[in-house]
């Protein structure tokens, strides 16, 4: 039996002993099962993977992230000793080019303990060769929560996009839950029993026809994050793909669950363990969660913005002069990365701090915008 044939022989038997699926356990089986899991047993990464990151696009991602943790750190009195955290981090080029930058600021390298939160094996052995030369040893956890206490610097790229979200949708005679159940022997889609409740308060408003989506995971980890920050001090940086709840009544309250195979977007129910599938991020329930929790969340802002804030373009003069045979390349990797039309407005950061810390780098003057 091939791997697709015996993932989806798996998700046939669980679904005929225990009935049709959340979409939060369809993905969680796709993503994250030992055996069949997408994340679990390849690395899905880079051109001949299924999709490119920014940090895979240019190194000057995962500098400009690590100059503003250094940022955060310095403006928070430098403490001795940090929890320097990345959430997913792939094949580790963002924490290797922030580290490189870092040693600008060698007191920092030497305060930071480097903890990174991958449950995948393959990815886990990429870090661990990606990272050898920072001179810097990193521990790996499955879970944020199993990082230690202490002031965290926190870095998270394309991570929350590929948590688990729960689909309900608005229709005539209530709230229905999105399911992935066996039609005929296939994988389809159903609907679930009407419920008069929204899912979530947000929703209360949506139209007949809106969907909401619900990322339970997410927000915890949120929660558990801004509560660090809170008791501790610190700073989170999350970039990802997604939208500020506020514009989503504007944005015709669309369903975002895709799947992404070989570069491009395919049905999620095809393949299910063989192909990439995520979900546009809620930043306005991760800031929720995060203040909840007692922390500061500021933007999200855009990518390009953010980036552009930080220096981006200075810095790419500045490699383009190093490295003139590579002026083009360098060039063409930080517009993919700040151009409008590119990655620099669908992709957001989101930063989180203490209540009474300075606005972490890039973010001065966006204090308070998200709710
Ligand atoms: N940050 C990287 C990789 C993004 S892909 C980059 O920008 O290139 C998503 C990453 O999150 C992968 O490393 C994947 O293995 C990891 N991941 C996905 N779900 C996870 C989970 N539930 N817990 C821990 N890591 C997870």
């Amino acid at each position: 039996m091939t791997d697709a044939a015996a993932a989806l022989a798996a998700l046939r038997d669980r679904i005929d002993t225990a009935g049709s699926l959340s979409i939060a356990d369809y993905m969680a089986f796709c993503l994250s099962d030992p055996v069949h899991g997408y994340y679990r047993v390849q690395d899905p990464l880079g051109r001949s993977g299924d999709f490119t990151t920014a940090p895979e696009i240019s190194q000057i991602f995962g500098e400009m992230a690590g100059l503003a943790l250094v940022q955060a750190w310095r403006d928070q009195g430098a403490p001795g000793e940090v929890v320097l955290v990345e959430l997913g981090p792939g094949r580790g080029r963002l924490m290797a080019d922030a580290l490189r930058a870092a040693r600008a600021a060698p007191a920092f390298l030497e305060a930071a303990r480097l903890w990174l939160v991958e449950t995948s094996a393959p990815l886990r052995a990429a870090q661990a060769r990606n990272l050898a030369a920072s001179g810097v040893s990193p521990r790996w956890v499955d879970r944020f929560e199993q990082t230690p206490e202490g002031p965290l610097f926190l870095i998270a790229n394309e991570f929350f996009d590929a948590l688990p979200i729960r689909q309900h949708r608005r229709a005539s005679d209530g709230w229905r839950e999105r399911r992935v159940a066996l039609v005929d022997g296939a994988l389809a889609y159903v609907d679930g029993a009407a419920a008069a409740a929204a899912p979530a308060p947000e929703a209360a408003d949506a139209p007949i026809g809106a969907w909401i989506e619900i990322c339970a995971q997410g927000r915890d980890i949120a929660a558990a994050v801004g509560a660090r920050l809170a008791a501790h001090g610190g700073a989170a940086v999350i970039v990802d793909y997604g939208y500020d709840a506020s514009l989503r009544s504007q944005a015709g309250w669309k369903e975002t669950f895709q799947a992404v195979r070989a570069h491009a977007y395919a049905d999620p129910l095809a393949a299910p363990g063989a192909a990439d599938l995520t979900a546009h991020v809620d930043f306005s329930a991760l800031a929720a969660a995060a203040q909840a929790a007692g922390a500061a969340a500021a933007g999200p802002l855009p990518q390009g913005k953010w980036l552009r804030r930080l220096g981006a373009e200075t810095r790419a003069a500045a490699l383009a002069r190093a490295r003139p045979d590579q002026a083009e390349a360098i060039a063409a990797g930080i517009g993919r990365l700040t151009d409008p039309r590119e990655m620099g407005v669908v992709f957001k950061a989101l930063a989180l701090t203490p209540l009474n810390a300075p606005a972490a780098a890039g973010f001065e003057g966006a204090e308070g915008t998200a709710r």
